[in-house]
Protein backbone atom coordinates (compact mmCIF):
# COMPACT_ATOMS: atom_id res chain seq x y z
CA UNK A 1 0.00 0.00 0.00
CA UNK A 2 1.13 3.46 -0.67
CA UNK A 3 1.99 5.55 2.03
CA UNK A 4 0.34 9.24 1.75
CA UNK A 5 1.19 12.47 4.09
CA UNK A 6 -1.75 14.71 3.92
CA UNK A 7 -0.43 18.26 3.98
CA UNK A 8 -3.74 20.16 3.21
CA UNK A 9 -7.59 19.93 4.22
CA UNK A 10 -10.38 21.52 3.43
CA UNK A 11 -13.75 21.48 5.48
CA UNK A 12 -15.96 19.58 2.49
CA UNK A 13 -13.19 16.43 2.84
CA UNK A 14 -13.07 16.88 6.58
CA UNK A 15 -16.85 16.45 6.39
CA UNK A 16 -17.00 13.89 3.71
CA UNK A 17 -14.13 11.57 5.98
CA UNK A 18 -16.11 12.38 9.18
CA UNK A 19 -19.69 12.14 8.27
CA UNK A 20 -19.91 10.28 4.94
CA UNK A 21 -18.55 6.98 3.72
CA UNK A 22 -14.96 7.27 3.69
CA UNK A 23 -14.86 4.91 0.89
CA UNK A 24 -15.96 7.96 -1.00
CA UNK A 25 -13.39 10.09 0.19
CA UNK A 26 -10.42 7.64 -0.73
CA UNK A 27 -11.95 7.26 -4.22
CA UNK A 28 -12.42 10.95 -4.64
CA UNK A 29 -9.30 12.70 -3.08
CA UNK A 30 -6.84 10.20 -3.23
CA UNK A 31 -6.89 6.96 -5.76
CA UNK A 32 -9.12 10.19 -7.85
CA UNK A 33 -11.17 8.00 -9.43
CA UNK A 34 -14.03 9.68 -12.01
CA UNK A 35 -17.17 10.31 -11.27
CA UNK A 36 -20.18 8.63 -13.10
CA UNK A 37 -23.35 9.84 -12.73
CA UNK A 38 -24.57 13.56 -11.03
CA UNK A 39 -27.52 14.19 -9.28
CA UNK A 40 -29.94 16.90 -10.85
CA UNK A 41 -30.14 18.31 -6.93
CA UNK A 42 -25.94 18.69 -6.92
CA UNK A 43 -25.92 20.03 -10.32
CA UNK A 44 -29.12 22.71 -9.59
CA UNK A 45 -26.69 23.67 -6.51
CA UNK A 46 -23.46 24.31 -8.56
CA UNK A 47 -25.59 25.82 -11.04
CA UNK A 48 -26.76 27.93 -8.59
CA UNK A 49 -23.43 29.01 -7.46
CA UNK A 50 -22.15 30.02 -10.55
CA UNK A 51 -24.66 32.34 -11.24
CA UNK A 52 -24.57 33.82 -7.38
CA UNK A 53 -20.50 33.97 -8.19
CA UNK A 54 -21.23 35.89 -11.44
CA UNK A 55 -23.89 37.87 -10.00
CA UNK A 56 -21.12 39.33 -7.00
CA UNK A 57 -18.23 39.52 -9.64
CA UNK A 58 -20.35 41.61 -11.53
CA UNK A 59 -21.43 43.84 -9.05
CA UNK A 60 -18.05 44.26 -7.84
CA UNK A 61 -17.03 45.92 -11.23
CA UNK A 62 -20.09 48.14 -10.30
CA UNK A 63 -22.26 45.99 -13.14
CA UNK A 64 -25.61 44.31 -12.51
CA UNK A 65 -26.48 41.19 -14.37
CA UNK A 66 -30.29 40.82 -15.85
CA UNK A 67 -31.77 37.56 -15.04
CA UNK A 68 -31.57 36.39 -18.59
CA UNK A 69 -27.93 36.56 -18.31
CA UNK A 70 -27.78 35.01 -15.09
CA UNK A 71 -30.07 31.87 -16.62
CA UNK A 72 -27.58 31.54 -19.47
CA UNK A 73 -24.31 30.94 -16.60
CA UNK A 74 -26.66 28.51 -14.78
CA UNK A 75 -27.60 26.69 -18.22
CA UNK A 76 -23.90 27.06 -19.34
CA UNK A 77 -22.94 24.78 -15.57
CA UNK A 78 -25.55 22.47 -16.29
CA UNK A 79 -24.83 21.97 -19.66
CA UNK A 80 -20.98 21.18 -18.95
CA UNK A 81 -21.90 17.93 -17.23
CA UNK A 82 -22.90 14.59 -19.29
CA UNK A 83 -26.60 15.15 -19.79
CA UNK A 84 -26.78 11.02 -19.56
CA UNK A 85 -25.64 10.87 -16.36
CA UNK A 86 -27.61 13.16 -14.81
CA UNK A 87 -29.73 11.14 -12.18
CA UNK A 88 -33.07 12.72 -11.27
CA UNK A 89 -35.05 11.83 -8.07
CA UNK A 90 -38.95 11.40 -8.42
CA UNK A 91 -40.56 14.77 -8.23
CA UNK A 92 -38.12 16.28 -10.81
CA UNK A 93 -37.37 16.77 -14.22
CA UNK A 94 -34.72 19.23 -16.22
CA UNK A 95 -38.01 21.30 -17.05
CA UNK A 96 -39.16 21.58 -13.19
CA UNK A 97 -35.57 22.38 -12.29
CA UNK A 98 -34.68 24.75 -15.17
CA UNK A 99 -37.98 26.45 -13.40
CA UNK A 100 -36.56 26.65 -9.68
CA UNK A 101 -33.47 28.01 -10.97
CA UNK A 102 -35.18 30.97 -12.95
CA UNK A 103 -37.18 31.80 -9.35
CA UNK A 104 -34.44 31.15 -7.15
CA UNK A 105 -32.18 34.07 -10.30
CA UNK A 106 -34.98 36.31 -9.27
CA UNK A 107 -34.96 36.24 -5.18
CA UNK A 108 -31.54 36.43 -5.62
CA UNK A 109 -31.76 40.00 -7.61
CA UNK A 110 -34.76 41.07 -5.04
CA UNK A 111 -32.09 40.23 -2.19
CA UNK A 112 -30.51 43.35 -0.52
CA UNK A 113 -26.86 44.15 -2.67
CA UNK A 114 -24.20 43.86 -0.11
CA UNK A 115 -22.15 47.52 1.38
CA UNK A 116 -18.90 46.70 0.16
CA UNK A 117 -18.12 44.04 -1.53
CA UNK A 118 -14.28 43.11 -1.12
CA UNK A 119 -13.77 39.59 -2.73
CA UNK A 120 -15.67 36.85 -4.31
CA UNK A 121 -14.45 32.90 -4.08
CA UNK A 122 -11.47 34.09 -1.90
CA UNK A 123 -8.88 31.56 -1.23
CA UNK A 124 -8.49 30.93 2.28
CA UNK A 125 -5.57 28.87 3.31
CA UNK A 126 -3.52 28.74 6.93
CA UNK A 127 -1.80 26.60 9.39
CA UNK A 128 -3.91 24.79 11.93
CA UNK A 129 -0.90 22.26 13.19
CA UNK A 130 2.45 22.14 11.93
CA UNK A 131 2.15 19.50 9.82
CA UNK A 132 -1.46 20.27 8.50
CA UNK A 133 -2.65 23.55 6.40
CA UNK A 134 -6.33 24.25 6.20
CA UNK A 135 -7.55 25.31 2.59
CA UNK A 136 -10.94 26.30 1.33
CA UNK A 137 -12.50 29.37 -0.66
CA UNK A 138 -15.26 31.75 0.73
CA UNK A 139 -17.92 32.74 -1.32
CA UNK A 140 -18.64 36.31 -0.53
CA UNK A 141 -16.70 38.76 1.49
CA UNK A 142 -17.72 42.19 2.09
CA UNK A 143 -18.06 45.09 4.47
CA UNK A 144 -21.69 45.78 6.36
CA UNK A 145 -22.71 49.50 6.81
CA UNK A 146 -21.19 49.43 10.21
CA UNK A 147 -18.05 48.16 8.57
CA UNK A 148 -17.93 45.09 10.03
CA UNK A 149 -16.22 42.24 8.12
CA UNK A 150 -18.43 39.99 6.84
CA UNK A 151 -17.85 36.25 5.63
CA UNK A 152 -20.67 34.62 3.67
CA UNK A 153 -22.08 31.26 2.12
CA UNK A 154 -24.46 30.70 -0.80
CA UNK A 155 -26.60 27.54 -0.38
CA UNK A 156 -29.60 25.75 -1.96
CA UNK A 157 -31.52 23.48 0.20
CA UNK A 158 -35.26 21.58 -0.58
CA UNK A 159 -36.30 22.51 2.99
CA UNK A 160 -35.71 24.85 5.40
CA UNK A 161 -32.54 24.34 7.80
CA UNK A 162 -32.81 22.11 10.22
CA UNK A 163 -30.80 22.40 12.87
CA UNK A 164 -27.88 19.93 12.03
CA UNK A 165 -27.79 21.68 8.44
CA UNK A 166 -27.63 25.19 10.45
CA UNK A 167 -24.64 23.58 12.53
CA UNK A 168 -22.69 21.83 9.78
CA UNK A 169 -22.96 25.33 7.63
CA UNK A 170 -21.82 27.37 10.99
CA UNK A 171 -19.02 24.75 10.81
CA UNK A 172 -17.82 25.69 7.34
CA UNK A 173 -18.19 29.12 7.38
CA UNK A 174 -16.75 29.23 11.00
CA UNK A 175 -13.65 27.93 9.04
CA UNK A 176 -13.10 30.50 6.38
CA UNK A 177 -13.52 33.25 9.24
CA UNK A 178 -10.32 32.15 11.17
CA UNK A 179 -8.80 33.34 8.30
CA UNK A 180 -8.88 36.70 9.21
CA UNK A 181 -7.00 38.64 11.64
CA UNK A 182 -10.21 40.92 12.17
CA UNK A 183 -13.53 39.98 13.84
CA UNK A 184 -15.56 38.58 11.42
CA UNK A 185 -19.68 38.18 11.18
CA UNK A 186 -20.91 34.77 10.00
CA UNK A 187 -23.75 34.42 7.54
CA UNK A 188 -24.95 31.95 4.95
CA UNK A 189 -27.94 33.11 2.26
CA UNK A 190 -30.14 30.06 1.70
CA UNK A 191 -32.20 29.39 -1.16
CA UNK A 192 -34.91 27.25 -0.38
CA UNK A 193 -36.18 25.25 -3.08
CA UNK A 194 -39.68 24.64 -1.78
CA UNK A 195 -43.05 24.88 -4.10
CA UNK A 196 -42.44 28.82 -4.15
CA UNK A 197 -39.16 29.59 -3.24
CA UNK A 198 -37.76 31.44 -0.68
CA UNK A 199 -34.56 33.43 0.54
CA UNK A 200 -32.75 33.65 3.67
CA UNK A 201 -30.28 35.65 5.18
CA UNK A 202 -29.01 33.38 8.70
CA UNK A 203 -26.83 35.16 11.12
CA UNK A 204 -24.31 32.13 11.97
CA UNK A 205 -23.18 31.97 15.82
CA UNK A 206 -19.33 31.29 15.97
CA UNK A 207 -19.71 30.03 19.62
CA UNK A 208 -21.33 27.12 18.48
CA UNK A 209 -18.65 25.66 17.46
CA UNK A 210 -16.09 24.57 20.05
CA UNK A 211 -12.72 25.17 18.72
CA UNK A 212 -10.79 22.20 20.07
CA UNK A 213 -13.97 19.94 18.80
CA UNK A 214 -13.44 21.34 15.09
CA UNK A 215 -9.43 21.00 14.82
CA UNK A 216 -9.29 17.43 16.16
CA UNK A 217 -11.89 16.15 13.20
CA UNK A 218 -9.42 18.06 10.38
CA UNK A 219 -6.59 16.05 12.82
CA UNK A 220 -8.96 13.17 12.72
CA UNK A 221 -9.21 12.87 8.72
CA UNK A 222 -5.41 13.54 8.33
CA UNK A 223 -4.39 10.27 10.42
CA UNK A 224 -7.44 8.36 8.90
CA UNK A 225 -6.29 9.28 5.44
CA UNK A 226 -2.39 8.34 6.05
CA UNK A 227 -3.61 4.95 7.84
CA UNK A 228 -6.05 4.11 4.89
CA UNK A 229 -9.25 3.74 7.47
CA UNK A 230 -11.02 3.26 4.31
CA UNK A 231 -15.41 1.75 5.26
CA UNK A 232 -18.03 2.02 3.10
CA UNK A 233 -21.27 2.87 4.23
CA UNK A 234 -24.10 2.50 2.78
CA UNK A 235 -26.96 4.63 2.74
CA UNK A 236 -29.49 6.49 0.34
CA UNK A 237 -26.41 8.43 -0.99
CA UNK A 238 -25.14 5.70 -2.54
CA UNK A 239 -27.81 5.70 -5.46
CA UNK A 240 -26.34 9.39 -5.95
CA UNK A 241 -22.83 8.59 -5.74
CA UNK A 242 -20.57 9.02 -8.58
CA UNK A 243 -18.36 6.01 -7.46
CA UNK A 244 -21.42 3.32 -7.28
CA UNK A 245 -20.24 1.59 -10.31
CA UNK A 246 -16.70 0.87 -8.59
CA UNK A 247 -18.32 -0.10 -5.30
CA UNK A 248 -20.70 -2.36 -7.29
CA UNK A 249 -17.46 -3.53 -9.68
CA UNK A 250 -15.43 -4.35 -6.29
CA UNK A 251 -18.71 -6.13 -4.54
CA UNK A 252 -18.46 -8.29 -8.11
CA UNK A 253 -14.71 -9.25 -8.01
CA UNK A 254 -15.39 -10.57 -4.75
CA UNK A 255 -18.52 -12.65 -5.08
CA UNK A 256 -16.51 -14.07 -8.41
CA UNK A 257 -13.32 -14.59 -6.27
CA UNK A 258 -15.43 -16.71 -3.48
CA UNK A 259 -17.34 -18.70 -6.31
CA UNK A 260 -14.11 -19.63 -7.76
S1 LIG B 1 -21.63 3.87 -3.42
FE1 LIG B 1 -22.10 4.13 -1.23
S2 LIG B 1 -20.65 2.78 -0.19
FE2 LIG B 1 -19.87 3.09 -2.29
S3 LIG B 1 -18.45 4.84 -2.15
FE3 LIG B 1 -20.46 5.65 -2.68
S4 LIG B 1 -21.40 6.22 -0.73
FE4 LIG B 1 -19.71 4.82 -0.28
Amino acid sequence: MKKITVNSLSYSTVKQFTEGCTHQAFLDKVDRCPKIGTSAAALMGSGFHSVSESYYRALLLGHKLDADVLFRVFEARWNLANQDEIIFGAKHTQESIFNQAKQLIELLLEAEKPKEILAIEKPVQYQLTDDLKVIGKADLIFRDSQGRLVVSDVKTSATAYSDSDLYNTTEQVYTYGLFFSEPVRLKVQLFIKTKTPRYEEIELNADDVNFSDWKDKFIQTKRGLEHNVRYKVNSWKCKTCGFSYICKQQCNDTIQRKAA
